[in-house]
């Protein structure tokens, strides 16, 4: 009896593994092709400046829809496209994209729409300025509308050349933001050593901050160092009104989040945009 059942339960685990192994395959054979099938699209997250409440970039999200339909999350497929190698196909198609909606939006507004695309580690290389000129060029594009995000661990991982890229980027023009910042590696010594312009603060700190004194204390500390450092403030992951109180007094400059709108497809985020106001913007706009 008490062997039956240790035998149903090893079937049963194998069962579940070989499922589990079959899909991952399935999604690994799916996602070598999803370039070439045109199944990718980036969503686009407004991001507002808790000053003048108006519009002062937004950020890139990648979408993955399969054939027949099915959304894959690119925590799940980033990974993998990482694993299988490639990811650097998949982020020059992100770097184009971005930049050919940064285009258009030009077209529309007559001013460059700051767009932040996320960089895996891979890509954070000796030949990442090179990729970028080739999207410049292909597109015409003021490199200040690109945005690079990259995270903590992508940078440790391989610190002296990542610094030296980053910096080499930087120089070309764009700016580059840390992303989750305080879910990673962390050090205050590392922090003043990146050459990034902007300090992206965890989802997760900011879901406590108007519960928890304690996470209140944390965040207004790590906004404090980063003025300290000249770096812009964005807050992710804001939800709610109190939250977004609570970050406007500590000094925080930029805020994304469903609050103020989920990821959208490109023509509804320039609706986002056009009815809540791009910052800088020229007074001829006003007269169209
Ligand atoms: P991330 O760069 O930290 O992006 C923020 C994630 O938080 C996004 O999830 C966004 O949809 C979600 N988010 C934004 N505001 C809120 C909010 O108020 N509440 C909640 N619950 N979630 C919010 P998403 O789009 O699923 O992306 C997950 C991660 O996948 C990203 O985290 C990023 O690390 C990665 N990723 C997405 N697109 C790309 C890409 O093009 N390239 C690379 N390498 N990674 C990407
Ligand atoms: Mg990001
Ligand atoms: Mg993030
Ligand atoms: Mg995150």
């Amino acid at each position: 009896e008490s062997k039956n059942k240790g035998r149903n339960t090893y079937t049963f685990f194998n069962t579940e593994l070989a499922e589990y192994a079959s899909s991952r395959l399935d999604t690994e054979i799916a996602l070598r092709d999803a370039l070439n099938n045109n199944e990718f699209e980036l969503f686009y997250q407004p991001q507002i400046c808790l000053k003048t409440c108006m519009v002062v970039g937004v950020e890139a999200l990648l979408r993955w829809k399969r054939t027949g339909g099915q959304f894959v999350s690119p925590a799940v497929f980033i990974p993998l496209a990482e694993e299988i190698n490639i990811i650097s196909d998949i982020t020059n198609w992100v770097m184009d994209t971005a930049a050919k909606q940064a285009v258009a939006w030009h077209d529309r507004l007559h001013m460059w729409v700051p767009i932040a695309v996320n960089l895996s580690g891979k890509d954070i290389h000796r030949d990442l300025p090179q990729r970028l000129k080739k999207v410049q060029y292909d597109n015409d594009i003021d490199p200040k509308t690109l945005v690079l995000e990259v995270t903590e661990g992508s940078i440790i991982n391989n610190i002296d050349v990542a610094i030296e890229t980053l910096e080499e980027v930087r120089e070309q023009g764009y700016s580059v933001a840390l992303d989750d910042f305080g879910t990673g590696f962390s050090s205050l010594h590392y922090l003043s050593k990146f050459p990034i312009d902007k300090l992206k603060i965890d989802k997760s700190f900011v879901d406590n901050i108007a519960s928890s004194p304690k996470s209140a204390a944390v965040t207004a500390a790590i906004v404090q160092v980063g003025q300290c450092l000249e770096l812009k403030i964005v807050a992710e992951g804001v939800e709610d009104l109190q939250q977004l109180q609570v970050l406007r007094a500590m000094g925080c400059n930029i805020a994304q989040g469903y609050y103020y709108s989920k990821p959208l497809p490109a023509d509804d985020c320039l609706q986002f945009i056009e009815r809540e106001k791009l910052a800088n913007q020229p007074p001829s706009l006003d007269a169209m």
